[in-house]
């Protein structure tokens, strides 16, 4: 099923790159995992996937122990300062770096180890409550102050748009984040290399790459729907 399944999401987003006139190699799948097993995660993995997203800490660890060493772990969920000891040298990119303290946590974590944390801003453009991020309006101020982190990189931006019946309805989420990811990116600024926007996810990534995304995080497309235990 996960074979199939990938193969109309592959097909879907070739359509959509093909519609917005843009190369589909500047966009990757991301297989987000988060509660599903390893033999899944093996079967996407045939299929050619090395891109998994977790939103765990715990989690991510433990499949980054037993699955090939060639995937590229994306930390996705809410990251709580003090697990990034545990996770800094295991996630390829960190998506949801939504506050300064947890970027100074990073920052503090990556240069014990000796390396250099490759990370997003996840950005609330909605503004919803109960979601995490920095306002649209705080990001510019949020990424200068993280650019001069020596143990960490910018490498551009992640919103998680409100869920909606039509996905035609973040349309103009996905706008205002990639006009800013573009409007950052012309701003030059020393020790940004902005070429990352991730957005987009099982029931809105078409729309999301039309407006530019080069990492769409994909779960129930790929894997079914997800359930979770009551722990
Ligand atoms: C779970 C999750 C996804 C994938 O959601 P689907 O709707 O199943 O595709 C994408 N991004 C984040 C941040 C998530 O937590």
């Amino acid at each position: 099923m996960v074979k199939e399944n990938l193969e109309e999401v592959r097909k879907r987003i070739l359509n959509a790159c093909k519609r917005a006139g843009r190369n589909p190699e500047e966009v990757t799948l991301i297989a987000v995992s988060k509660t599903k097993p390893a033999d899944m995660i093996t079967e996407a993995y045939s299929s050619g996937v090395r891109d998994f997203g977790e939103n765990k800490v715990q989690e991510l660890t433990e499949k980054c122990l037993i699955l090939p060493e060639d995937i590229r772990w994306h930390m996705i969920g809410h990251l709580q300062r003090n697990k990034v000891k545990q996770v800094v040298d295991k996630a390829a990119l960190i998506h949801s770096v939504d506050s300064l303290r947890l970027a100074e946590q990073i920052e503090e974590e990556a240069a014990k180890k000796n390396m250099a944390a490759d990370i997003l801003l996840e950005v609330n453009v909605a503004e919803e409550e109960s979601k995490y991020g920095f306002k649209l309006e705080d990001t510019e101020t949020a990424i200068r102050e993280i650019a001069t982190f020596p143990h960490v990189k910018i490498k551009g931006l992640m919103t998680i748009a409100p869920f909606v019946e039509n996905p035609e309805e973040n349309r103009p989420i996905f706008k205002k984040l990639n006009q800013f990811y573009v409007d950052m990116q012309r701003k030059n600024i020393d020790n940004v290399n902005m070429t990352v926007l991730s957005m987009g996810m099982t029931g809105d990534y078409e729309v999301a790459i039309e407006e530019g995304a080069t990492l769409v995080r994909v779960g129930t497309g790929i894997f079914g729907t997800r359930y979770y235990m009551n722990t």
